[in-house]
């Protein structure tokens, strides 16, 4: 039986028969059902008309991205850290150039997701690379539409996954919207790996929204929130979801903190 994948999103579901008559993540009004209609493919033919390309973002960075681009057009991020390599959000298409790819790097130790929208064939990726631990966080329980023994949810605001290597939940987008920090990146100056829980804009700057492609934004106090929790961490770069949208190369502190300021000034104007 096939595992089909929604074309819109790249959610993978549980083998079945036939698909869904709408995909959950799609009706979500945080995503959306293309004018098109619900659309559904598999693995294998995404396999026969995509590849990924391997880039190499910054030092210990490497994104893998589909071309052409598929779902939502999500990226991963292949951190290759000291204390062994951690696979950053996921994306739907997993090929056997990509696992020999990874394998050849070092393989990864375990995958973490930033929210549900990087999900896609996440059970798929653990198989292929050793039954490797899914770190996602448990307030977004509900939005796993495939379930596996390598999931393993975590709770509260942070988790170490090795020495350096910390989760934090910053909320927002989604009740468990994560970042990946990354301590002693670039010689001490410390990385944010922010999916869309911090978005990336072309100002170089983050922004803030509960749902990106339908414009509905997060309060003050959310935000103001997502910044308290983050404060702890120092970073230098920022990089997020998607290619070609803008990363923060130094001095990412001070440039969240301006972020946060202007979104606030703006959010709460009477
Ligand atoms: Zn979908
Ligand atoms: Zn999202």
């Amino acid at each position: 039986m096939p595992a089909f994948i929604c074309t819109a999103c790249g959610t993978q579901y549980p083998p079945s028969d036939a698909p869904l008559g709408a995909c959950p993540s799609c009706t979500d009004e945080r995503q959306f059902i293309p004018a098109s209609g619900q659309s559904w493919t598999t693995l294998e033919r995404l396999r026969s008309a995509y590849s990924n390309k391997f880039f190499r973002l910054a030092p210990g960075l490497t994104t893998i991205e589909t071309t052409p681009a598929f779902g939502i057009a999500q990226r991963a991020i292949l951190a290759c850290t000291p204390a062994g390599n951690v696979l950053w959000d996921c994306i739907a298409l997993i090929d056997d150039a990509t696992v020999d790819l990874i394998k050849g790097m070092g393989g990864v130790a375990a995958i973490a997701i930033s929210h549900p929208h990087y999900y896609t064939t996440m059970v798929e990726w653990s198989r292929a690379l050793g039954d490797v631990p899914i770190y996602l966080h448990a307030a977004d329980r509900q939005w796993v539409m495939r379930t596996d023994p390598a999931v393993q949810f975590w709770e509260g605001d942070t988790m170490p996954i090795a020495p350096g290597l910390t989760l934090v939940r910053l909320g927002g987008h989604f009740d468990g919207g994560t970042v990946l920090h990354w301590a002693d990146w670039g010689e001490g100056r410390g990385v944010v790996l922010s999916g869309d829980i911090l978005q990336l804009v072309p100002s170089r700057h983050v922004s803030f929204m509960w749902s990106y492609p339908n414009l509905i934004p997060l309060s003050a106090a959310r935000v103001r929130r997502i910044a308290e929790i983050l404060e702890p961490f120092a970073f230098d770069a920022v990089y997020g979801a998607f290619s070609g949208r803008g990363q923060i190369d130094a001095n990412g502190k001070a440039v969240v903190a301006a972020s946060v300021a202007r979104y606030v000034a703006r959010i709460s104007e009477t």
